[in-house]
C-alpha cells in the first residue's frame, strides 16, 4: 500500500533537502519520489543526506509539472506552512494520514511539498484536493522541507499501522486527470455560452474549482456533470 503513496517535490533547490526527503521517506517505508521541476541535480551531496536511501534516490522519477505527477492521483494532499486566502479543504496531519491509507486501496495517492523559499503557488494548490498544515508554532511555522516529509510520512505510516483492511471504495472518486479534463471542459462551455467575462475569466473558474474540489464528486457524479455540458455544447451547434 506504501508504495502507492506518491511523494512529490515541486521546484527543490538544494540538493541535501531531496536526499534528507528520501531518507525520511524509507524510514517509514515509502519509496515513491517524484521530483517536479527541480532546480538542482541529485548531487553527491544528496547522496551522502539520503544515507541509505540511496536507492529511493535512484528511482525518483522527474516530470516537468505537478499536472503530470499527480494525472493519475484520486487523492492529492498539498502541504502548506501557512493556510492562504484560498480557503480549500483542510486537514491536519494526522487526519491526512488517515484519509490517504483509507483511499490508497483504489488507486495512487499523492503527498506534494513545496519550495523552499515560497512553497507551493496558488495555482498549485488549487490543483489538490486538500491541503495539510503540521501545526507548527503559529510564530514560526514555516519547517525544513525533509522534516515536513518526515512528519507527513510518520502520521500516514502510524495510519497504515492502525488499520490496513480498508476495503476498495463502491464509489470511487475520479482520477486528477479526469477532473482537470472536466474544468477544461466546463470553462470551454462558459466561453461559448458568453457567462465569463473575458476580462476576468479567472475569477469565476477558481471559485468553481474550488466548489468542486469541496464537493469532491464521484467518478459517476462527474459523468453525468461531463455529460451535461456534452449536450450543452451540442445544443450551442445547433
Ligand atoms: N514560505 C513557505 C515555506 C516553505 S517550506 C510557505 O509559506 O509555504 C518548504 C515546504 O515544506 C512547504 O512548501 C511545505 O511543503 C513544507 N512545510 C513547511 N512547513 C510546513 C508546515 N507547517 N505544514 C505543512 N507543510 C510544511
Amino acid at each position: 500500500m506504501l508504495a502507492n503513496v506518491k511523494v512529490v517535490l515541486v521546484g527543490t533547490s538544494h540538493p541535501g533537502n531531496i536526499g534528507s526527503a528520501a531518507r525520511a521517506m524509507k524510514t517509514m517505508g515509502f519509496t515513491q519520489l517524484v521530483l517536479v521541476a527541480p532546480l538542482c541535480e541529485i548531487d553527491e551531496k544528496s547522496v551522502a543526506l539520503a544515507a541509505g536511501a540511496a536507492d529511493v534516490l535512484e528511482n525518483a522519477t522527474i516530470v516537468d509539472t505537478l499536472e503530470e505527477a499527480v494525472a493519475d492521483c484520486g487523492l492529492v494532499i498539498g502541504t502548506s506552512a501557512r493556510s492562504r486566502t484560498l480557503q480549500w479543504p483542510m486537514l491536519d496531519s494526522r487526519e491526512a494520514g488517515l484519509k490517504l491509507i483509507e483511499e490508497v486501496p483504489n488507486y495512487p495517492v499523492a503527498l506534494v511539498f513545496g519550495r523552499e523559499r515560497i512553497g507551493l503557488t496558488n495555482d498549485e494548490l488549487q490543483k489538490c484536493t486538500y491541503h495539510v498544515c503540521v501545526a507548527a508554532n503559529p510564530e514560526y511555522s514555516s519547517l525544513n522541507l525533509a522534516m515536513a516529509v518526515q512528519i507527513l510520512t510518520y502520521e500516514t505510516r502510524m495510519a497504515y499501522l492502525a488499520t490496513n483492511t480498508y476495503p476498495e471504495q463502491e464509489n470511487p472518486y475520479p482520477k486528477q486527470a479526469e477532473l482537470e479534463m472536466f474544468h477544461t471542459h466546463l470553462e470551454q462551455t462558459l466561453w461559448d455560452s458568453g457567462f465569463i467575462n473575458k476580462a476576468h475569466p479567472g475569477v469565476v473558474m477558481n471559485r468553481l474549482r474550488r466548489l468542486f474540489t469541496r464537493a469532491r464528486p464521484e467518478t459517476i457524479e462527474l459523468n453525468i456533470l461531463r455529460g451535461a455540458l456534452v449536450s450543452i455544447q451540442r445544443n450551442f451547434k445547433k
